[in-house]
């Protein structure tokens, strides 16, 4: 059976990668994203490659539009059975220089946009008896990570959150689980590496530190995300799963 997937922040990056990812497995792609024209080059990768795949515009600190989004997606490719929660965002200081607008900032991209995807589609998915919820935490929301305080309480926020929603929800045929990347080779992780002096020294550090001694590729966290948003994963729920080469093993 075809089903179709939802994947915010799909325009580049760890989102590109699932969406090109679950585009080759035969999903119908909706590829979310605030920055539309990217999204759309992904879309167009996925159609070249024989695969059926849309480009949608939403921005997951606005309700309207996640709402708008979901019922783009269901009126063109069918009703969402995969929501991956991929879009993030941080800025990269020390906690004490953090304000309240950036704390707010922050949780509402990585936490709250989240809660109002799922919010949107769950209800659909348990009143069809099938659905996939895949969140995109991170191994700061694990194990913490110097200078994204804010940004791994979200995360950890987003494990905390899809263990409860799993749980509520696990009698209805629907999962819900999280995948925490490692430092991934990604604009995110660039910012942050230039965020220092001498960001090629900070890059090198990070990679010593992985016990794989390289970082993680978009790919490697995509291939966790298909799989839980695989039928055969239906007995699983509840989970947090690192891609991080060893990095975290909790
Ligand atoms: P990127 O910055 O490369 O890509 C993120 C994508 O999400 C961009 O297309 C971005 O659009 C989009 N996005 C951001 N905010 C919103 C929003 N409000 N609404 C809709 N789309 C939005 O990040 P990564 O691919 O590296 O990260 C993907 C996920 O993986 C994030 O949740 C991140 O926290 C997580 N992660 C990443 C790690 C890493 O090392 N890279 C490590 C651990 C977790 P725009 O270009 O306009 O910003």
């Amino acid at each position: 059976m075809t089903r179709t997937a939802f994947v915010t922040g799909g325009a580049r990056g760890i989102g590109r990668s699932i969406a090109t990812t679950l585009g080759a497995q035969g999903f119908r792609v909706g590829v979310v994203d605030r920055d539309l024209e990217p999204a759309r080059a992904t879309a167009e990768a996925i159609t070249a490659a024989g695969g059926t795949a849309i480009a949608v515009w939403a921005d997951v600190t606005d309700t309207a539009s996640v709402r708008a989004a979901v019922e783009t997606v269901t009126a063109e490719l069918g009703p969402v059975d995969v929501a991956v929660n991929n879009a993030g965002w941080d800025d990269f200081m020390n906690f004490v220089d953090t304000t309240e607008e950036f704390w707010e900032k922050v949780l509402d991209i990585n936490f709250t946009g989240a809660l109002r995807v799922c919010h949107a589609v769950v209800p659909g998915m348990t009143e069809r008896g099938y659905g996939r919820i895949v969140n995109i935490g991170s191994d700061a929301g694990r194990v913490g990570s110097s200078l994204e305080a804010v940004y791994s309480g979200a995360k950890g926020g987003i494990i905390a959150f899809t263990k409860t929603l799993a749980r509520e929800i696990a009698s209805t045929g629907v999962t819900a689980n999280t995948v925490c990347p490692g430092p991934t080779d990604t604009a995110m992780l660039r910012a942050y590496a230039d965020s220092s002096p001498d960001g090629a020294k900070v890059l090198a550090g990070m990679t010593r530190a992985v016990p794989m001694r390289r970082l993680a590729q978009p790919a490697d966290v995509a291939a966790a995300v298909a799989f839980f948003a695989s039928g055969p994963a239906g007995y699983i729920t509840g989970q947090t799963l690192s891609v991080s080469g060893g990095l975290t093993m909790a």
